[in-house]
């Protein structure tokens, strides 16, 4: 068994997504472009993405702030006990009626790797922790296949703390109430990367509408610290031939993390 088998199989992905030829190019191809900025070191991250605007003429890193006076006026506690206590407490938005319980995140506190997603489904309403249900352990599968373990080297949170209801997408001012508990959550953990799962993370991060085409393989800059895209575990299950990309993401987010240039 190779090393790319051994892990797709780590990430539960084979027989069922078959090997090809073609995932290899496909997987080479957009990192040579993309890894151009890559860099763990945000200063380093910036200048990068700056000449590689300039040379390629594409716009590399996203650096608005969301626009949205809830979100700035906002202060959230200082330390990890306060700030809990204030996400168990809060009812800033009307999710919190809808819900069982909020779900304010976990995982070691000084995570050099943090996940986020975008809010809880019902099994996270219901054990209060991110991704427990399906799409959960999907994600435990991701973090095996690049030799991660929820709760070591990782941090998993959400944009909202709160299930929408149905699991619908969180509304624009949903994300405005609750974004400044995850800023506290990334300003306390300072990780060295931030993955986001899905567009609605990414976007709410970024503080931009794009698609989440547009946001892969490139790496983003999060108040200084580095940000890459890849898809939501449950697009992916709902999409399991768009796994092959989703592993080209987190081989992106490996190289990112080493410093790997190409
Ligand atoms: N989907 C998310 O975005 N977050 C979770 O915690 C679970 C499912």
């Amino acid at each position: 068994m190779d090393r790319a088998e051994a892990m797709l199989r780590e990430l539960n992905l084979y027989p069922q997504w078959t090997l090809r030829a073609s995932v290899e190019e496909v997987v080479a191809a957009p990192l040579k472009v993309a890894n151009a900025g890559a860099s763990l070191l945000a200063k380093e991250v910036r200048e990068q993405a700056r000449s590689y605007e300039e040379s390629s003429g594409v716009s590399s890193v996203q650096r608005d702030e969301p626009d949205l006076a809830a979100s700035a006026l906002f202060v959230p506690a200082k330390t990890w006990p306060e700030l809990k206590q204030q996400v168990r407490a809060c009812e800033r938005c009307e999710l919190r009626a809808g819900c069982t319980q909020t779900v304010f995140g976990m995982g070691n506190e000084q995570a050099d790797w943090l996940f986020v997603g975008e809010g809880p489904g019902a099994d996270e309403d219901a054990q209060g922790e991110p991704f427990v249900g399906q799409a959960g352990k999907l994600l435990d599968n991701m973090l095996a296949s690049i030799k991660l373990t929820r709760g070591k080297q990782v941090y998993i949170a959400n944009i909202v703390k709160c299930r929408p209801p149905e699991n619908r997408n969180p509304k624009a001012e949903e994300i405005a109430q609750c974004l400044p508990y995850l800023q506290r959550q990334i300003e306390l953990i300072q990780p060295k990367l931030v993955v986001a799962l899905g567009k609605v993370a990414a976007n709410s991060l970024l503080g931009h509408e794009a698609t989440l085409a547009s946001l892969r393989g490139t790496l983003h800059d999060y108040h200084g610290t580095p940000l890459v895209v890849t898809y939501h575990p449950a697009y992916l299950l709902r999409s399991p031939s768009e796994k092959a990309k989703a592993w080209q993401d987190l081989r992106f987010a490996v190289d990112v993390m080493n410093g790997v240039q190409r």
